[in-house]
């Protein structure tokens, strides 16, 4: 019922990568949200065959009593709304006294404390608003070279090695989707709101930002630009107009408050030798407002001239 875009936090993160220095910690961030958003995935392929019987909603944010809180993933299916929350951590972690020691020996956060707060919220969310389902929470390793040593019994953990077995008893004990999960997963969906990627993001402005074209496919700047723009760095060909649409995207979602001028892709895009390049690819490819002095583009059916 709800599918999995990129999240916008990362999308930001992408985006400002190339055109400011990260430090240590943001780059390593940045890092464990692109391994996240991996994991994120391969879950999806790996429950493709539990669609036939559970609703999924998936990248939710809730907020119950004040507390913003995320799930990777809701699967809904005979009165139980199952939790996942999917790890895509790799190497060998081993737990001591309930504090988790990441392959290198340093301390990491403990994921079932996280896993236990959102149960928490989730449970008082569904009887606040009478969402005839009973919450279950599963902690999923998905990457295939995890192992956790020394953990205790009883966890509601699933390694990557159990993972198909827990499948089929997820199918097994699963009847088909009934109208009263559909309301439900209904109703969560409604409760759903919007996430505020722009506080976690590193600090920017536009004048600090570098500007230019950033190559599709590695992400360094391209050098120049002709119809095609070709990246001396790894080789990739992209024309010019989708270069400057993806380009004006990227633009769109860093600065939500600045309007898509020619003026200002053109500054943006920097590459670019002629203002008129960029002014054709906004005017044959989004929709134009105002008159032609201060005018500007949003998106939609181009205007037929
Ligand atoms: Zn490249």
């Amino acid at each position: 019922m709800k599918e999995r875009g990129i999240p916008q936090e990362l999308q930001l993160l992408r985006g400002l990568r190339p055109r400011m220095n990260f430090s240590e910690s943001e780059e390593s961030y940045y890092l464990y949200k692109e391994k996240g958003y991996e994991g994120e995935m391969n879950f999806d392929k790996w429950a493709v065959p539990l669609s036939k019987k559970m609703i999924f909603l998936n990248d939710i944010n809730l907020n119950q009593n004040n507390n913003n809180f995320q799930v990777d993933s809701f699967g809904i299916s005979s009165g139980t709304l199952h939790h996942f929350e999917v790890k895509n951590l790799e190497g060998d972690y081993s737990i001591e006294k309930g504090k988790w020691t990441s392959p290198s020996g340093n301390p990491v956060k403990n994921p079932l404390l996280q896993v236990d707060k959102t149960e928490t919220h989730l449970n008082q969310l569904v009887k606040n608003y009478n969402i005839p389902l009973s919450v279950k929470s599963h902690l999923i390793f998905i990457n295939p070279e995890f192992h956790l040593y020394d953990v205790p019994s009883n966890l509601p953990i699933i390694y990557p090695a159990q993972m198909n077995r827990f499948r089929n008893n997820l199918l097994q004990n699963s009847s088909k989707i009934r109208n009263a999960d559909i309301r439900a997963a209904e109703k969560l969906l409604s409760l759903s709101i919007g996430g505020s990627p722009y506080n976690s993001v590193p600090k920017y402005s536009y004048e600090e930002l570098r500007k230019g074209i950033v190559c599709s496919g590695c992400g360094e700047f391209y050098t120049e630009a002709k119809r095609i723009l070709h990246c001396e760095f790894c080789g990739v060909r992209e024309s010019c107009s989708d270069a400057v649409l993806r380009s004006v995207e990227e633009f769109g979602l860093l600065f939500p408050d600045f309007k898509v001028t020619t003026k200002n892709i053109f500054d943006w895009c920097k590459v670019i030798k002629d203002e008129r390049t960029v002014q054709r690819v906004l005017r044959s490819n989004l929709q134009m407002i105002g008159n032609k002095r201060s005018s500007y583009y949003i998106k939609g059916t181009r205007e037929k001239e």
